[in-house]
């Protein structure tokens, strides 16, 4: 069934927004009527997005970029200032963009581990520092920060980067109480691996270090997963565009995961 687009007249950023998951949630949120800001750091992949998602536009809403790194304080309010002078006051954010490093913890160096919390943890904060002034003007907003499986259970060689997103969960769930009683609904998605850059990468990795075929690495990642498959970036989107709706007002502080089953929230 089409949604209707119940987010007409409303500006959502997206970080990350210029490939993978981050693109696949822009192109949603569009469907439904959001104008959209995309934000990364490379500008000709943003540029490319933004044109590929004009066709996916409805009615007056309009969509383009912003240039920034996350983990860049003055970066993030620069980019912030520019997409809201573009296409008015932010009132959905989805905080998605992310990077994933894997090392065993001995081999985990302090550069590593800061990297991982600077860009998936403190990103995340400075980008809701940034929006949260317009949301509490307009008395309603939606932040959904695409956490991780990994921000519920741990998974080996992987520490930094499960440290940081427990981070966003635990940020999620205490934000969502500060701002129960002021319209705006703070959630987290969490996917299990997704067809994205990461899971490439990934595969690499593991084709690198153990000689396993790309084939062979793929299947091992996806039988993680009960369905026996990886998590496209549209799964992925659908369980965030329904986060941002109007009618998802009843639901905040939650991490929902997008991951076939593997994780069970209590
Ligand atoms: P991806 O294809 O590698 O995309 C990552 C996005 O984050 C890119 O658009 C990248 O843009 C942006 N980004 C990275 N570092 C940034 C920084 N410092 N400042 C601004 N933007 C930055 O990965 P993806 O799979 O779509 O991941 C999206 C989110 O889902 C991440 O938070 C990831 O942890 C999470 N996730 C992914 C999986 C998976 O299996 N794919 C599973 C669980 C959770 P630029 O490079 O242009 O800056």
């Amino acid at each position: 069934m089409t949604p209707s687009p119940s987010l007409i007249g409303k500006h959502a950023l997206v970080t990350g927004g210029g490939r993978g998951i981050g693109a696949a949630i822009a192109r949603q949120l569009l469907g439904e009527g959001a104008s959209v800001t995309l934000l990364g750091r490379d500008a000709a992949t943003l540029d490319a997005t933004v044109t590929t998602l004009q066709a996916h536009r409805l009615g007056d809403a309009s969509v383009g970029a912003v240039c920034a790194d996350i983990a860049d304080p003055a970066s993030v309010e620069a980019a912030f200032a520019a997409a809201t002078s573009a296409r008015g006051p932010i009132t959905l954010l989805v905080n998605n963009a992310g990077q994933a490093h894997s090392a065993p913890f001995g081999k985990t160096d302090l550069a590593l581990w800061q990297r991982m919390l600077d860009v998936n943890l403190t990103g995340t904060f400075l980008c809701t520092q940034a929006a949260l002034p317009a949301m509490l003007g307009a008395g309603w907003g939606r932040i959904v920060n695409v956490a991780s499986t990994a921000g519920l259970i741990g998974y080996g060689y992987v520490s930094a980067y499960c440290a940081a997103k427990h981070g966003v969960i635990g940020l999620t769930r205490a934000l969502a109480l500060e701002l129960a009683a002021k319209g705006i609904t703070v959630n987290a998605v969490c996917p299990g691996y997704t067809e994205t850059d990461i899971v490439r990468d990934a595969v690499a990795n593991i084709v690198g270090k153990t000689g396993r075929t790309e084939d062979q690495a793929r299947a091992e990642l996806a039988a993680r997963n009960p369905q026996r498959r990886l998590v496209q970036p549209d799964e992925v989107a659908d369980a965030v565009a329904w986060l941002c709706r109007p009618s998802a007002s009843a639901i905040t502080g939650q991490a929902v995961p997008v991951a076939g089953g593997e994780v069970m929230a209590g």
